[in-house]
């Protein structure tokens, strides 16, 4: 008799299928809605969430993982651990609103914390603030509430908590000569109170992660965990996890840990399978992360299956099947994809489907005939994917294996490319500029959603945008701007944009993943391999430059930010699947050159946080992305001057690789941090041309021409001018025409009272 095995997800998505919590987060900051109400959608969503778990035959519903804003900060209220500013009074929902926007429907304004990528996901989380005098007071009774609500719905618990080591690391000190992991005696007492407090509610079992984990910690941050879990040890169990990587670098340590159980991610890293199982302490429980959370491909249960037996045979009960991290990375419900490709919908499967896999492959790897069965025919589909003619493209394979090094390299080296870019282009010193969108009005996103929804025909609807092509262009020539863009109206976001014209994708109408706050994302899924079928952007960009004798810039998204900002397919490298994007986007450029566009922007936002979670292998990263950029921009001549857009990114760590872009100009996000990013460019020497942007345009704040001067000089003092730009720090999408043309004319006028000086 084989014993069962124990199914079980590290989190489930919080937002609803609808985007519930969404709405209803918005609303209540509106005032459209009492703070009840807001709490009843929560509510609701937590119970249909838990009711999907078991539904699907999970053994245990995860709990705590709902959050109102972010799981971090939500730690960080239980706690009760928050920035000094906000520490006015009991910290209550409108307190973590305050932390995590600066403000809320009640209570005093006072700045948000910031907010940073978690691990390598596109999901963003509240940094939390430590200074030497902290306290840690267990506050927030959320979790335990939600314990209670749960146990009341009938269901098995088993509650999750960011672990104090990660919850260390993921923060930042607000002091100098001050070491964080000088808090963690404090923090542990804390931590020891939760625990106590979950045992009295009956609590068997806590999820403890440390996805920290994963990375390649220095060492008294690793040494930090003996002393933790030491404390930590006794009722309730603990569950140690990390994921999104291999963890097999840390197993000396992790093994002698007192805890009771570990989680590995087999879907990242399964590479560590048999070390871990082979290592696993006599007692723990091994959670086997093996169905991915954070992409949409259905698991191939079958190919599971053989590669647990053995390990099943090994471990009997103390093996669990688990996702590989939360499934917070991944949409929501497969069932109300009814667009999609039915071939295509059949290799997917999202946050619903997911627990279902688990539960039959526990049921297959429990010796169940039913189940095994099952389990074949359902990965039946994701298996002939491989030889699937939609799936593969001979020509593209063809083309693709052509790729050297000299396709990514431009005919001639930057200097004489300036040279004959000069004489083209005929620029002022200080030229200015915008980085591509200007507002969204409400008139342009009704048109295009009336056109996807077929209530505007197609000519009606190139009439239209062909029309706010024009309003931009009239705006930008009486601004007096020197190179105009089209302004992106026909774009509803960089990414799926161009996923819906290249092959080889395919877009959802529902798969919303959580992005930060209420703020979710829909990438588009890549299926398949990347070909350009026809022009994406020609079209409009030369209606754009037909309106004016200046340049206007065409613009694309890069390689490595579609592939960031999309669900990936498994079958293929990052690195393989990339090119296929840049070998679509090379074409595209050549086209642009071809009819007569002189300045071809390709943004790079993603290239910074593509970075894997082990350092030693950013530059492995770093030299295929670059790579990737490089063969998109090469079929540019000489004179065509290729800009590239890369917003806020920390740059010391990876100047090298951004000057190996070679792009002719690169455009970043530094009016906030009071150029002090052009430090990097600075002592690296950077020899291209930079517009580090003069205002930021996350604030409706309009700048006036004295602070654009002051950080034009601020950025003179380490660029020389010849190679400085003039521009905003990103996109103008979500301002109005009020604030952009307000702000542009002061920006304009700056570079005009600079170019008298210089
Ligand atoms: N060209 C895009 C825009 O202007 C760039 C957006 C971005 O960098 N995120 O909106
Ligand atoms: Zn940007």
């Amino acid at each position: 008799m084989t014993v069962k095995t124990t199914t079980h997800i590290l989190g489930y998505p919080r937002i609803g299928s609808q985007r519930e919590l969404k709405f209803a987060q918005e609303k209540y900051w509106r005032g459209e809605i009492s703070q009840a109400e807001l709490k009843e959608v929560g509510s609701l969503l937590r119970h249909r969430h838990w009711g999907e778990q078991s539904g699907a035959g999970l053994d245990v519903v995860t709990v705590g993982d709902f959050a109102w804003y972010d799981h971090v900060l939500g730690t960080s209220m239980l706690l009760g651990h928050l920035p000094k500013r906000h520490r006015s009074s009991f910290p209550d929902l409108d307190t973590l609103f305050r932390v995590a926007r600066g403000k809320a429907p009640t209570g005093c304004a006072c700045a948000a914390s910031d907010m940073t990528k978690w691990f390598n996901t596109n999901y963003h989380y509240i940094v939390p603030e430590f200074s030497a005098d902290d306290e840690f007071t267990v506050s927030w009774p959320q979790l335990f509430e939600e314990i209670a609500e749960a146990k009341k719905a009938g269901h098995k618990v088993k509650p999750v908590l960011l672990g104090p080591i990660s919850y260390l690391w993921l923060g930042k000190e607000k002091e100098a000569d001050f070491d964080r992991l000088s808090l963690l005696p404090r923090l542990l007492a804390a931590y020891q109170q939760i625990l106590n407090k979950l045992a009295t509610l009956g609590v068997e079992w806590v999820q403890i992660d440390e996805p920290s984990l994963a990375l390649e910690l220095p060492k008294e941050w690793a040494d930090a965990f003996n002393i933790a879990y030491q404390v930590l040890h006794g009722a309730p169990k603990l569950l140690l996890t990390a994921y999104f990587d291999n963890i097999t670098h840390q197993l000396d340590t992790i093994t002698k840990l007192k805890v009771d159980g570990l989680h590995v991610d087999i879907s990242a890293a399964p590479e560590q399978l048999d070390e871990v199982v082979g290592r696993l302490p006599e007692h723990w429980v091994l959670s086997a992360g093996v169905v991915n959370g954070r992409n949409v491909w259905r698991a191939d249960l079958s190919a599971l299956l053989e590669c647990l037996k053995p390990v099943k045979a090994k471990l009997g009960e103390r093996l669990w099947l688990a996702s590989s991290c939360s499934l917070l990375h991944s949409p929501m419900d497969l069932d109300l994809e009814t667009d999609v490709d039915p071939e295509v919908r059949q290799w997917l499967a999202f946050a619903k489907q997911k627990c279902r896999e688990l539960t039959l492959l526990a049921q297959a790897i429990d010796g169940n005939e039913i189940a095994i069965e099952e389990c074949a025919h359902y990965s039946a589909p994701i298996k002939a994917r491989a030889t699937s003619s939609l799936v593969n493209n001979e020509q593209v394979r063809q083309r693709s294996a052509t790729i050297t090094d000299a396709l990514a390299e431009r005919k001639q080296p930057y200097e004489e490319r300036a040279r004959e870019q000069r004489q083209s282009l005929g620029l002022p010193l200080l030229p200015t500029t915008t980085i591509g969108s200007f507002p969204q009005t409400n008139e342009i996103r009704t048109q295009r959603r009336d056109f996807k929804a077929g209530r505007l025909n197609e000519q009606d609807y190139i009439a239209a945008m062909k029309g706010h092509i024009g309003d931009a262009i009239e705006r930008q020539n009486k601004l007096d701007l020197d190179v105009l863009v089209h302004g992106e109206a026909e774009r509803n976001d960089m990414v799926e944009y161009f996923a819906e014209l290249l092959e080889g994708f395919a877009v959802t109408r529902f798969g919303w993943v959580q992005s930060y706050g209420s703020r979710c994302v829909k990438p588009a899924v890549i299926v398949s391999d990347i070909y350009r079928s026809a022009p994406m952007t020609v079209a409009w960009t030369q209606y754009a430059q037909s309106l004016t004798d200046k340049p206007v810039k065409g613009m694309l998204t890069g390689p490595v930010t579609i592939l960031g900002w999309t669900f990936p397919r498994e079958d293929l490298s990052r690195e393989a699947i990339a090119n296929q994007i840049a070998l679509a986007l090379r074409d595209e450029v050549a086209d642009l050159q071809n009819k007569g566009i002189k300045i071809i922007q390709i943004d790079e936002p993603a290239i910074r946080e593509g970075m894997p979670i082990k350092a030693s292998q950013w530059q492995a990263y770093l030299d295929w992305a670059v790579k990737a950029f490089k063969i998109s921009a090469a079929s540019a001549e000489p004179q065509t001057q290729i800009h590239t857009h890369m917003c806020y990114s920390e740059f010391n760590d990876m100047i090298e690789s951004v000057a190996a872009l070679d792009a002719d100009v690169i455009t970043i996000e530094t009016s906030r941090s009071d150029m002090e990013l052009l430090k990097a460019f600075e002592a690296f020497d950077y020899p291209n041309e930079i517009g580090p942007g003069v205002y930021d345009i996350h604030s409706p704040n309009i700048p006036t021409v004295e602070q654009i001067i002051e950080l034009v000089e601020k950025a003179e003092a380490q660029i020389p001018a010849q190679r400085l730009w003039i521009n905003p720090d990103c996109g103008l999408k979500t301002r109005s025409w009020e604030e952009t043309e307000a702000a542009l004319t002061n920006m304009v006028e700056a570079a005009k009272t600079l170019r008298e000086q210089y």
